[in-house]
């Protein structure tokens, strides 16, 4: 065979390969029919590709089903043992680092508090890496078990030669977190948008699942979202679109972070909601401090006036995206969102309804997360998951060096 037969060859294999995983890795158990029916692929290679899985270790037998009529037929799944994965959400609030195996149980978990805009650089990096070693020492997993690193950070991601961070209102310009992470850890890493992340976990796994067209909105101290059209992620020419938390809602408005005014984060975000309050609360964090002024909904009016004011914003940043995106789903997550969200969702709506066209407003759905604060972790997650399930791994770890 020519070398050019060799590799069309090994390609075919490797899409095979990938379009099965993936097809069992949404949907399981199933049996070796049930895979050829849904992938359209031969039932010799489905025999042929899950040998092959089967020897690797990445799928196992799990019990049989009886067929009408012929022998029981064997039910497969993937061993959630094969591997792990850790997925890390630089939040503005804090840095959380979670360790998976391969089906996303959750084995160990490191939480780093950081202080009202304490975002130095090295302070992150810092608290990163002694959370990886701290969730593989909690959860009992050699780093050369480990097939990646999914990092969501919030700012702006380019995928350059090297990886750069440009985070405006974290004071973050062209931060090659890639090469600083590398001093603390030898595992592969992945590094996404925060927002995008946790989109990716609601259309995996939460409140986007079936869904081809979505929008997933992540707030917290400020807003971002996560676009998807075609059950893609829709990324723009340097990976900067669906900044949605810096569209602007009042021409002129409160001063943003980012230096604009008006912008929908000035508004939204839990920092703004609290600015826009002014008066002290209990709690020494935003998330306490935020829980408090909602339950304080009913015996203040002030603390009503300003609620009611953010739901009506975030009402407006809604009815742009269902006018701008056309989605089928509208997503609201992120602790401040989740907050917000669970008192507000009728208001909210109201808002959107109110701002929105007719026709657009009528077909999509606005829901809340169900993947709960986690998600964007979780998600963080999904990026290794997803180059394994792609059959493009990234260099298999040096052993021993998390
Ligand atoms: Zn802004």
């Amino acid at each position: 065979m020519s070398e050019r037969k060799r590799a069309t060859v090994r390609d075919l294999r490797r899409d095979n390969r990938s379009v099965l995983l993936t097809s069992l890795y949404f949907d399981q158990p199933r049996s070796r029919q049930d895979l050829s029916e849904a992938t359209g692929l031969s039932p010799a290679s489905v025999s042929n590709v899950i040998r092959e899985l089967i020897q690797e270790g990445i799928v196992v037998e799990a019990g049989s089903v009886d067929s009408e009529g012929g022998r029981p037929r064997a039910l497969l799944q993937i061993n959630p043992g094969y591997g792990y994965v850790i997925g890390v959400d630089v939040g503005e609030t804090r840095v959380r680092v979670e360790l998976f195996d391969l089906m996303m149980t959750e084995h160990a978990k490191a939480d780093y508090p950081l202080a009202p805009r304490e975002h130095g650089v090295d302070v992150i990096v810092g608290a990163v890496v002694t959370g990886l070693a701290a969730v593989l020492a909690n959860g009992g997993i050699d780093a050369s078990r480990v097939l990646g690193i999914g990092v969501g950070v919030p700012g702006i991601v380019e995928h350059g030669p090297e990886v750069l961070v440009h985070g405006q209102t974290f004071g973050w310009e062209s931060i090659p977190l890639e090469r600083l992470l590398r001093s603390g850890t030898g595992l592969p890493l992945d590094i996404d948008n925060g927002a995008k992340t946790m989109s990716q976990a609601e259309l995996w796994f939460g409140a986007g699942r079936g869904a081809q067209h979505a929008v997933v909105c992540l707030i917290g101290s400020g807003a971002g979202a996560g676009i998807i059209t075609n059950g893609r992620a829709h990324r723009g020419s340097t990976s900067s679109a669906a900044e949605w938390g810096h569209t602007t809602v009042t021409a002129g408005g409160r001063a943003c972070r980012c230096g604009s005014r008006g912008c929908l984060e000035a508004y939204v975000g839990a920092e703004a909601i609290l600015d826009r309050y002014g008066l002290p609360l209990p709690g020494d964090d935003q998330e306490s401090a935020l829980a408090a002024l909602i339950n304080s909904y009913a015996t203040s009016a002030r603390a009503a006036e300003v609620l009611d004011d953010t739901a009506r914003y975030l009402g407006v940043g809604i009815a742009n995206l269902i006018n701008l995106f056309n989605p089928e789903r509208i997503i609201l997550g992120g602790w401040a969102g989740l907050l917000l969200g669970d008192q507000m969702l009728p208001a909210i709506r109201a808002a959107a309804r109110q701002h929105s066209l007719r026709h657009p407003f009528a077909g999509t759905l606005i829901e809340l997360g169900h993947l709960g604060p986690d998600a964007v972790a979780l998600g963080a997650a999904t990026l290794p998951i997803e180059r394994f399930l792609n059959g493009r791994p990234h260099q298999r770890p040096r052993r021993g060096f998390a």
